[in-house]
């Protein structure tokens, strides 16, 4: 690290759990972003910052007036624009170092193989279940962490997915696909603007931990919360050996 990264990541030098090396392997990592709504938003602002050395963001949309009540990495004068494209002029400029791919497609099983396998880590922040079943897919398959958000009215979701051990369950062992009747928009059911925040900060601090790596990741567990009472639940997520993606048959 030259003087400018020094000072520029300071903050987190300063943290024994983290130090130069983590920093150091923070500038070093890959991290696909799967959707840039009001998840995506934060945990690409937050990686950025934090000096992920390259991000992978993916979204096929572009910026709607809507989307300002909660995605503040857009302001009104990229309602229009595509969300990669606005997301990379702001991410520039708060971190001209970090190294992005856009990626402005729908993203089905074909393109996310090739996308999780080039990451060393995988944040879905995607808005609906066949896209968070692709994602999961292709972590499993190229073995790479993920970590999985969702947000709708006043209630949000994180996982962890640690799939580099196949011991570990999968977003499939938790969420059978038959459970996706009762799909929840956004569009239709409405969201409160700052859970996207602080589920999407929780993302962003969980892959930071995985990259360091620090701490005690969420892998094996899921929190739930409920922002209108502000309580979290914790649910342990255990791997289901019948599960048609992981399960024992596939090894
Ligand atoms: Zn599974």
């Amino acid at each position: 690290m030259d003087d400018a990264q020094l000072l520029r990541y300071s903050r987190h030098i300063l943290l024994s759990e983290l130090g130069v090396d983590a920093q150091q392997r923070f500038l070093r990592s890959h991290a696909l972003i799967v959707g840039l709504g009001g998840l995506g938003n934060p945990v690409a602002q937050f990686l950025a910052a934090a000096g992920v050395g390259t991000l992978s963001l993916v979204d096929s949309d572009r910026v709607d007036l809507t989307n300002l009540q909660r995605q503040i990495l857009f302001d009104t004068g990229v309602v229009g624009q595509q969300k990669v494209d606005a997301a990379q002029a702001r991410i520039k400029a708060v971190n001209p170092e970090v190294r992005i791919v856009s990626v402005p497609v729908r993203v089905g099983a074909a393109e996310l193989a090739p996308l999780a396998a080039g990451a060393d880590i995988v944040i879905d922040c995607s808005d609906n279940f066949a896209t968070r079943h692709a994602v999961n897919r292709a972590c499993v398959a190229a073995r790479r962490p993920l970590v999985s958000g969702a947000a709708i009215r006043f209630d949000g979701q994180i996982a962890v997915f640690d799939l580099r051990d196949p011991a570990n369950p999968c977003y499939h062992c938790l969420f059978g696909e038959g459970d996706e009747l009762e799909e929840t928009r956004c569009a239709t059911m409405g969201v409160f603007a700052p859970l996207v925040g602080i589920v999407g900060a929780t993302q962003a601090a969980e892959a930071l931990k995985l990259l360091a790596p620090t701490g005690r990741s969420l892998a094996g567990r899921l929190l739930l919360l409920d922002a209108l009472a502000m309580e979290w639940r914790e649910v342990r997520v255990v791997k289901d050996p019948e599960c048609p993606v992981c399960g024992v048959e596939r090894r």
